[in-house]
């Protein structure tokens, strides 16, 4: 899946920007649904709304949990950690270049 995935971005998505791609998935999800609900009005229960942000969120998850992992030991990294804290790999130490 992670191959074809490459592929579809041309290796582009990386650990260094799958936080960015993540976050602008959920953010469009948000939007979405606050656009599908202004048009629906108010005769709704919110069930396609939060259907749709569920989808872009667990998109993102995914995402994150695919490519946020060490470019050195593949080993998936802290999930709470963000990467301005993140130094080194807690798996094998190695040096993680953020640049
Ligand atoms: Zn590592």
């Amino acid at each position: 899946m992670k191959e074809l995935l490459d592929k579809l971005f041309h290796g582009k998505m990386t650990y260094k920007n799958v936080d960015a791609v993540a976050l602008i998935l959920l953010a469009t999800g948000f939007v979405a649904a606050l656009v599908i609900l202004t048009i629906r009005g108010d005769n709704t229960n919110g069930a396609i709304e939060i259907l749709i942000m569920l989808v872009f969120a667990a998109v993102g998850i995914w995402l994150r949990y695919l490519y946020w992992r060490c470019p050195h030991c593949e080993q998936t990294l802290p999930w709470r950690v963000l990467k301005s804290q993140m130094q080194h790999c807690p798996g094998c130490g190695h040096r993680i270049d953020w640049r």
